[in-house]
This record gives structure tokens, C-alpha cells and sequence, in this order.
């Protein structure tokens, strides 16, 4: 199938174009039609599928008749992070280049009386976070003109418990509008979220339930936790790797990361939450432009990331769930590309990979690196007690919001070690 053939209009076939995409992905064959059919949308879809222009291409195409001088907000579309928002925006800036709509980014950080003013001066389409874009519909902004409501990454937004902003913004909408809901899980969370806004929808499934991307090649290497961090520059070093993007599970580790493979020479730069925002897009910046080969990311910065053509991704510890390893590898192996996803585990993980494969439908091969084998003489307490610690474990995002408490160091595992 083509583009042209899906039934889009030129100026989003000649901008298409200029991106380069020769054929439609899977999910923009499926969603494309329906939306423009102003259907309801429930899709699964992983970043990488190609899911943002499933959306924003019918979306943009939607608004097309739009008079300058009758601008009003027809279009909104919410996701998680600023970062996704960020690049969410882009992707419609792009492939939008020659509809001559208003696309705006309305995200939390940014000084909110501008944002008002920008909206007041006219705008088409709002890309935002929940909660900045309810701040600003509860004073003022009114969203009775909404067309189209897009829900990006929404098992997402739920974890990171935007259900309340959601549950608030959904009345603000007029009676009549069309709602597309796309999520990387299907969870039961969002099966509640879709049975309370969604009216008929058609479901799309564009990946297999929680499976990872076919293309990616998945080993997991069983490791000590205080060999983890030269074995992380070992492997780009000795492999050669161009560049690649690795995740920890929190801020202390990521930063103590950095600091180790700085020292054995690697450009390395890290983002996470106690970064500013800007702070955060100057490094992703600086990792795009390939000045950085190392970026090291907790889970709360994996899913806005979209960068071409990244092969490696090396998964220094285990996510705190197990849905997020979907999201850290699915950063690799996009559009059909071949990736390669390293898991490190330590002892202590050895239960929480289990997790995972029950999650991806599949075992991953484990493997040691010579010179990295674990030192036999560690063992794990009891299973009971590691289960505790794992479940004990908060992912970085919950910290997010509540920064004043301290992430769980490192040197609190290392007590079981016996000689
Ligand atoms: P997404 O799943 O929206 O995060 O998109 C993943 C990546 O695929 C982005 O870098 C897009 O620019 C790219 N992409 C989207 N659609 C196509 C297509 N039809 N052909 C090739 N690349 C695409």
C-alpha cells in the first residue's frame, strides 16, 4: 500500500516525501483510513512502529479546512513527557509543513502566561502534558471547539497517575468528538480509561500483546553488580559500538554510570529527572548530533526518546516493571531495522528477567562475557528476601514527583555477597 493509495492529500504527500518513507508502516495502513473515517481509535503500538504519523497524518489531514481567520483549537493531543510532547510536536510540524495550521506545544516548565497569550492568538492543533493543559482549560481555555483527541503513550500517562487530569480534561470536551488512544499495553488500566472515553472504536493491534520488535536481537548477560559498569565500557569499547543508549533503573545509578565510563574515556552524557528540561533536550541534542556515544537514561526519559537509526541498547539494570523493557528495547530495531538489546543481571535480577519473558512471550538467552563471569561465591540470601527488595525497588518516576526522596543506592545489595 501507498500513501497516496491510504487517501491522503498532497501537501502531506509532498512532506512525507521529504521525510523519506517510500511505504506506510503496518499501523499507519491500519489507522490512517479509519481516522480519516472519524473513527474511534484503540491501538497498541510501540514507539517505533511508526504509531505518531499513524496519528498526526489523518489528524493534520482532518483540519485541512481551516479559514486563518476562524482559528480555534480543534485538535488536542496529550502524552506523557515533555520530551515525547517535544518530539510529538516535531513530527507534526513535519509532516504539517504545507497545511498551514497552527501546531502549538503546551508543556509543564514553560512560563504559562505566554502559553495563554499564544493561545489566545490563535492556534489549531495543541500538543500537550496533562496537567499544564488542564491548568490552563480550567482558567480560561476553552476546549469546546475540540475535533480530535489524541491520547499518546496512555498506559503511560496512567502509570505516571494522569488518570485524575484525564478523568477532568475528558468533560471539558464537547459531546461530539472523535477520540484515538494509543498505548504500548494493553493493560487493564487502559481498557478501564477506553471503556470511559472511547464511543465504538476499532482496535488496532499493531505489534503481538507486549511482544518485542521482531528485528532485535535480545541477550542478557549474567554479571556482578560491581562489574556491571566496566563491563558496560567493555562492551562498547571491544565491540565498537557507534553509539548507544543505556538504561538504569534509577537517578543514583545513572549518574554514578556517567561518572564510570567518563573515567574509561567514553563520551557519555545522562539524562534523567532531577535534570532540567533543557538540561535534558541539550544532551539528547548533543547524543543526536553523535558528539555523545553514550547515553545513559532512567526509564522516566526512555519513552520520549526518538532517535534514527539506534542499534545498541544495553539495559544496565532491570526496569522496577517489567512492560518498560518493552519500551527501553523498543528504542532499537525501528522501522524494521535490525537492533541489539544487552541486558545485564546480576544475582539479584535473576528473578525479575523471568518477569519479563513471561511479559515479551519468550526466553533470552543468557550468556557471561570472559573476564565479566559472576563470582560464584555470591549468593542470593533467600528468594523470598530478593523478591522483597525487588519489590521494594521504586522506579524513578514515582520519585519524580516526590524528589526529596533519596533513590535506593547501590551499596544496600552488596551485604548478601559471602566469602
Ligand atoms: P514512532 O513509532 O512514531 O516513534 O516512529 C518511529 C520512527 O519511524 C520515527 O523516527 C519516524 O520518523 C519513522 N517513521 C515513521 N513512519 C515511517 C515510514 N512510513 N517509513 C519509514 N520511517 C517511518
Amino acid at each position: 500500500m501507498s500513501f497516496e493509495k491510504l487517501g491522503l492529500i498532497k501537501p502531506l504527500l509532498d512532506a512525507i516525501g521529504e521525510s523519506g518513507y517510500s511505504e506506510p508502516t503496518n499501523i499507519q495502513n491500519r489507522a490512517i483510513p479509519l481516522v480519516l473515517q472519524k473513527y474511534d481509535i484503540f491501538a497498541t503500538a510501540q514507539t517505533g512502529t511508526g504509531k505518531t504519523a499513524a496519528f498526526a497524518l489523518p489528524l493534520l489531514q482532518r483540519l485541512r479546512k481551516t479559514a486563518p481567520e476562524a482559528r480555534k483549537l480543534r485538535a488536542l493531543v496529550i502524552a506523557p513527557t515533555r520530551e515525547l510532547c517535544v518530539q510529538i510536536h516535531d513530527d507534526f510540524e513535519t509532516y504539517g509543513k504545507y497545511m498551514g495550521l497552527h501546531i502549538d506545544l503546551i508543556v509543564s516548565g514553560k512560563d504559562i502566561n505566554t502559553q495563554r497569550k499564544r493561545l489566545k492568538s490563535g492556534v489549531d492543533i495543541v500538543i500537550a502534558t496533562p496537567g499544564r493543559i488542564l491548568e490552563l482549560a480550567e482558567s480560561g481555555l476553552s476546549l469546546n471547539d475540540i475535533e480530535i483527541f489524541v491520547l499518546d503513550e496512555a498506559d503511560r500517562m496512567l502509570d505516571m497517575g494522569f488518570v485524575k487530569e484525564i478523568r477532568k480534561i475528558h468533560p471539558l470536551l464537547p459531546k461530539r468528538h472523535q477520540t484515538l488512544l494509543f498505548s504500548a499495553t494493553y493493560s487493564e488500566k487502559v481498557r478501564r480509561l477506553s471503556k470511559l472515553i472511547l464511543t465504538k472504536p476499532a482496535f488496532i493491534e499493531s505489534a503481538k500483546k507486549n511482544s518485542t520488535v521482531d528485528t532485535i536481537n535480545q541477550i542478557a548477560y549474567r554479571v556482578d553488580e560491581d562489574k556491571k559498569a566496566a563491563l558496560t565500557s567493555y562492551l562498547i569499547g571491544s565491540r565498537n559500538y557507534p553509539q548507544v543508549l543505556v538504561f538504569t533503573r534509577t537517578k543514583t545509578s545513572a549518574d554514578a554510570l556517567v561518572a564510570e565510563l567518563l573515567k574509561d574515556g567514553l563520551k557519555a552524557g545522562v539524562i534523567h529527572g532531577d535534570k532540567t528540561k533543557a538540561n535534558r533536550l541539550k544532551t539528547l541534542d548533543q547524543f543526536r548530533e553523535g558528539k555523545l556515544r553514550v547515553l545513559v537514561a532512567t526509564d522516566i526519559a526512555s519513552r520520549g526518546l526518538d532517535i534514527e537509526e539506534l542499534p545498541y541498547v544495553i539495559n544496565y539494570e532491570l526496569p522496577s516493571v517489567p512492560e518498560d523493557y518493552v519500551h527501553r528495547v523498543g528504542r532499537t530495531g525501528r522501522a524494521g531495522r535490525e537492533g541489539e538489546a544487552i541486558t545485564l543481571i546480576d544475582i539479584y535480577e535473576k528473578y525479575d528477567i523471568k518477569d519479563i519473558e513471561r511479559v515479551i512471550g519468550k526466553k533470552i538467552p543468557k550468556e557471561t562475557v570472559a573476564g565479566f563471569e559472576p563470582d560464584p561465591t555470591i549468593r542470593r540470601e533467600d528468594r523470598e528476601e530478593v523478591k522483597l527488595k525487588s519489590e521494594h525497588k521504586k522506579p524513578e518516576e514515582k520519585r519524580f514527583k516526590k524528589s526529596t526522596k533519596k533513590a535506593p543506592t547501590q551499596k544496600k545489595r552488596k551485604t548478601t555477597k559471602r566469602g
